[in-house]
């Protein structure tokens, strides 16, 4: 293809390469003018000087000694707050909200073709990067197969505007432990994740994810939730202690980590024993799993909001279940909260529709009396810490990736302010800038 798109995109392939090889003269380089920076580690520092060469920041210092270099940009944020780049770490490009008036998840994939679902993908991805979120842990695909490694590729060769990602390909778990389901047992249809039955075809599954370029691992620990004749919680155990150890055997000794989605109960031990590094959601944490997620250092992902999103009637069971979850959870975030397990900002959001504004949970979460900073820290050292990027995101600070967002206002005075993110930079480009 020759378009004039074509050539375009093969410039900016080109100058990516360029800027990778070349001596530090020829990057481009920026300094940002920080009214008041939040690094993501210490206290908030007054009017500093953030100078960006290339992909990465190369100083950051007091705006009255770090000098502005020759040939440099300018960008003024000397009015508002300088955050690192922002991390969802559970995130859903693929879901589109599961609105029941487009057919809800089920259409999606008996619909809906790779194709479409990828053009949608590609506009979830802008979406969480157009509201600062530079580094997403996208935890499946829902039935669209590799289609997250194909979009990750895109982002970094420059085809497509989009966060960093992390991703997980297809998700795995157990037979009668995931959707689609409810259709008659002779018609055969999808499933939103790889089906596993046995430690063999649990191993095989994570070997065939990692090697077609999965970085983490994704099994749910639980499928459904109920509320039980006692008056619980309840969620249905998917793999054995067997089937999860086999998976998360193998993806370590990859290096990589696995993500579990549990509610609680019996799935929820099961995660734990069998070495999961990270609980996906974990409504109903009891004392043990809590002291036991401490002692492993296993990470919390709590997706709080969407669990207040798009409750059924209340004189419906699914309307009880609803309310039910959201009872439990705010509790266990608590006991985890106190108990000082590593918790990490996610959102599902995906499962909530991509218009809606991903900054939600940090009220969320302080609500439920997490401080203002330590919910920006899930968000930036936290998550770069559980992601293995420690240094690389998340900070502000030399040799870090230059993923930089500002907002107006005071983030710790009022956390939703980090629902209207006005300037996004990512790998030193500036993405978006609302606040000239
Ligand atoms: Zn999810």
């Amino acid at each position: 293809m020759t378009t004039p798109t074509g050539v375009f995109l093969r410039c900016l392939v080109v100058t990516g390469v360029l800027i990778g090889t070349v001596s530090g003269a020829a990057e481009e380089t920026v300094a940002i003018r920080a009214g008041v920076l939040l690094d993501g580690k210490g206290e908030p520092r007054r009017n500093q000087l953030i100078v960006v060469r290339g992909t990465r920041i190369e100083a950051v210092g007091d705006a009255a000694t770090v000098k502005v270099p020759s040939g440099a940009t300018v960008v003024d944020l000397s009015r508002a707050t300088v955050l690192p780049g922002l991390v969802d770490s559970h995130t859903h490009i693929f879901l589109q909200g599961e609105d029941p008036k487009e057919g809800g998840y089920d259409a999606q994939l008996l619909m809906h073709g790779l194709a479409y679902r990828a053009a949608r993908a590609t506009v979830s991805a802008r979406r969480a990067l157009e509201q600062g979120f530079t580094t997403i842990r996208d935890l499946e695909t829902e039935g669209a197969g590799y289609g997250d490694v194909g979009i990750k590729q895109a982002i970094e060769r420059g085809h497509i505007p989009g966060p960093r990602m992390f991703v997980v390909t297809r998700g795995i778990s157990t037979s009668g432990g995931y959707p689609l389901e409810g259709y008659a047992p002779e018609v055969v249809v999808p499933k939103g994740v790889q089906i596993v039955d046995g430690p063999v075809e649990a191993r095989k599954a994570a070997r065939q994810q990692l090697e077609n370029g999965a970085d983490w691992i994704k099994v749910y620990m639980t499928h459904r939730s109920w509320v039980g004749k006692d008056g619980k919680l309840g969620s249905q155990p998917t793999l054995t202690l067997e089937e999860i150890k086999a998976i998360t055997d193998e993806t370590h000794g990859w290096g990589r980590k696995v993500a579990c989605h549990a509610y609680g109960g019996e799935g929820l031990r099961r995660a734990l024993d069998g070495g999961c590094d990270s609980i996906e959601h974990g409504l109903d944490l009891d004392d043990a799993a809590i002291a036991q997620m401490v002692r492993q250092g296993t990470w919390y992902c709590p997706t709080l909001a969407v669990y207040y999103d798009g409750w059924a009637p209340a004189d419906t069971p699914h309307g009880q279940t609803d309310r039910k979850r959201a009872e439990v959870h705010g509790p266990s975030f608590q006991k985890a909260l106190e108990a000082g397990v590593k918790i990490v900002f996610g959102t599902d959001i995906g499962g909530l529709s991509w218009s809606e504004p991903i900054a939600q949970e940090f009220p969320r979460m302080v609500e439920l009396g997490m401080s203002s900073r330590d919910a920006i820290r899930a968000a930036t050292v936290s998550a770069a810490e559980m992601l293995g990027m420690t240094g690389q995101i998340g900070v502000i600070a030399p040799g870090a990736y230059a993923d930089v967002v500002a907002v107006a206002g005071d983030p710790l005075a009022d956390i939703s302010v980090l629902k209207r993110v006005g300037f996004v930079m990512k790998d030193g480009k500036v993405f978006r800038n609302d606040l000239r």
